[in-house]
C-alpha cells in the first residue's frame, strides 16, 4: 500500500510551525489563508508599504497550494465558449486575457524571487476520451483562433504516440502557453518572498471569529493564538472556507481531488510515457490529470467527490492506480509509493470570484485552475484594495450565485448525487 503522504513535501523544506511568530496587535490587512492567494497578496501589499499579516490555520502552504498537480494552465475551468455565451464576447476576452496574464505573473514572480520550482512552459494536452470529443476539440481550436487569436494545435489519434505512450485516447488538443512546476517548492518560495517583502506569516493561527473593530471601520480578528485589529480583511481560504466567513462558505462547494505518485521510473519508460513532459488531462467530468516529475508518474483525479479523509484517500489510491494502468498499461508492475488528497473550491457557476462582501475582500472559486489564477488574483486583488478599484476588477463584474433554491448551508450533502450525475454524463456525452 502507498503511504498517505504528499509526495511534493519530500522535495522541499516546507514552512513548519517550529518557530511561531507572535500575532501582531494591529495590522493594515489581515489575510486569512496561507496558500498562493494569501501569500501572493501579502507580497504585493508588503511591497507597497502595507502592514500585512497572513493568518493560517495549519502550516503555511498546508492547503491545496502544496498538494496540487502543478499544472499552470491557460483558460478557466468553464470553457471559453460557455463563458462567451453566458457573459458576452467582451467579458470573455477580458477573462481569457487574465488567464494568460496569470501565467506571465507566475513566471515573473519565480524569476524575480529566484524560486527553484522547475517552472517551464511545457504546454498542456486535453485528450479526447471518445471520437466525438475530438470533434469538439476541433471546434474549440477554430473558436479560440477566431475569437481570441489564441493558437492551439490538434494532435490526431494517428500522431498521439509522439505525445504520450497510450492508445486509449482519440486525439488531443495542445496549448503551448501552459506550464508546469513543483507546487510545494513554489508555495514555499512564495512564502519566503512574502516574508522578504515585509509581510508576517503566522502558522497555527486559525481565525475563529471576525467582528467589527471599535470606532470607524476596521475589524477585530480572533485567532487561536490571540486577537488583532485590522483595517481590512482578505479571505483566501479556497476549498477550506469555513463558517467564520459563512456567507462565502454558502457559495463554495468543497470537492476532493486525489493524486498518486509512482516509484522512480527508468529513463526509457519516461521517454515513452510523456516524451515532451507535457501537462495532460482528459475530457471527462470525472477527469484524470497526469504529468511527470523527477521520473515519477504523478496521476490525479476526482476519484472520490468528498474532501480528503484517510478513507477517501485510501479508496482513491486503488481507483487511481486502476485508471493509470488503463491509460498506461506499461505501469502495471510499477509500485505506487504515495497517495494524498486535497480540496478544490467550486462556485455554483464554476467561475472564479473576487470582490468585497460586508467590508471583507475575497478571491476564490478556482475550481482546479488556481496555480496560476490564485497567484494572479492574489496580486491584482491586493492592487485593487490599494487603489479602491475592486468593483472594476474583471472577476467582480458578474454575479456570485448562491445555491439554487438556497439549498446549501455549507455542508455538501448533494456530493454523492453530483458524483453519480457526472458519471452518467461521462457515459452519455
Ligand atoms: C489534488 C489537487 C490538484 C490540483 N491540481 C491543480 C493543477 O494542476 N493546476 C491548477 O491550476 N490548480 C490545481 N488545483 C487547485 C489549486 O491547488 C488551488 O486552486 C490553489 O492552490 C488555491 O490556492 P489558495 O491559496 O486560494 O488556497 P489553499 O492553498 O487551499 O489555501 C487555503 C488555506 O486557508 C486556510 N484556512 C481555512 N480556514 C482558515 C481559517 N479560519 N483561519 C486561517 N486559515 C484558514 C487553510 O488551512 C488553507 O491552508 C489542485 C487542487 C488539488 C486539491
Amino acid at each position: 500500500m502507498p503511504t498517505q503522504h504528499i509526495y511534493w513535501h519530500t522535495t522541499v523544506q516546507m514552512p513548519d510551525d517550529s518557530n511561531l511568530t507572535s500575532i501582531p496587535e494591529k495590522v493594515d490587512v489581515a489575510i486569512i489563508g496561507g496558500g498562493y492567494t494569501g501569500l501572493s497578496a501579502a507580497r504585493t501589499l508588503a511591497r507597497n508599504g502595507v502592514k500585512a499579516a497572513v493568518l493560517e490555520a495549519n502550516t503555511i502552504g498546508w492547503g491545496a497550494s502544496s498538494r496540487n498537480g502543478g499544472m499552470v494552465l491557460t483558460g478557466l475551468k468553464l470553457g471559453m465558449q460557455s463563458v462567451m455565451k453566458k457573459y458576452g464576447r467582451d467579458m470573455a476576452k477580458s477573462l481569457f486575457q487574465c488567464s494568460l496574464k496569470s501565467i506571465d505573473t507566475v513566471e515573473q514572480i519565480i524569476s524575480e524571487e529566484n524560486i527553484d520550482c522547475g517552472f517551464a512552459r511545457r504546454g498542456h494536452l486535453l485528450t479526447a476520451n471518445k471520437p466525438k470529443h475530438y470533434d469538439a476539440l476541433k471546434e474549440e481550436v477554430e473558436f479560440m483562433e477566431r475569437e481570441f487569436n489564441h493558437k492551439l494545435r490538434l494532435i490526431p489519434r494517428a500522431e498521439q504516440r509522439s505525445e504520450f505512450g497510450s492508445d486509449v485516447y482519440h486525439g488531443a488538443l495542445m496549448d503551448e502557453c501552459s506550464g508546469g512546476l513543483n507546487p510545494a517548492q513554489y508555495v514555499a518560495g512564495l512564502a519566503d518572498a512574502a516574508e522578504r517583502a515585509g509581510a508576517t506569516l503566522h502558522a497555527r493561527a486559525r481565525v475563529t471569529r471576525l467582528g467589527r473593530g471599535r470606532g470607524a471601520g476596521g475589524f477585530l480578528v480572533e485567532t487561536e493564538r490571540g486577537s488583532l485589529s485590522a483595517e481590512s480583511i482578505l479571505v483566501a481560504t479556497s476549498g477550506y472556507t469555513g463558517n467564520v466567513t459563512r456567507k462565502l462558505q454558502q457559495k463554495i462547494i468543497p470537492i476532493g481531488s486525489f493524486i498518486i505518485a509512482t516509484e522512480d521510473l527508468s529513463d526509457d519508460l519516461v521517454k515513452e510515457l510523456i516524451p515532451k513532459d507535457r501537462m495532460i488531462f482528459d475530457y471527462k467530468h470525472y477527469l484524470n490529470y497526469f504529468r511527470l516529475w523527477d521520473n515519477r508518474m504523478i496521476f490525479g483525479g476526482r476519484a472520490a467527490f468528498f474532501p480528503e479523509t484517510s478513507n477517501t484517500i485510501q479508496r482513491s489510491a486503488e481507483i487511481l492506480q486502476r485508471e493509470m494502468i488503463q491509460v498506461f498499461p506499461q505501469l502495471k508492475a510499477v509500485k505506487v509509493e504515495y497517495v494524498w488528497g486535497g480540496t478544490l473550491d467550486f462556485a455554483f457557476d464554476m467561475m472564479t470570484h473576487v470582490g468585497e462582501m460586508d467590508g471583507m475582500y475575497y478571491s476564490l472559486g478556482y475550481a482546479g485552475h488556481g496555480v496560476a489564477m490564485a497567484t494572479y488574483l492574489g496580486k491584482t486583488v491586493a492592487e485593487a484594495m490599494l487603489q479602491g478599484t475592486i468593483k472594476e476588477h474583471p472577476f467582480n463584474l458578474f454575479p456570485f450565485p448562491l445555491a439554487p433554491l438556497g439549498l446549501y448551508n455549507g455542508f455538501p450533502w448533494f456530493l454523492p448525487f453530483a458524483g453519480a450525475w457526472h458519471k452518467i454524463l461521462d457515459w452519455i456525452e
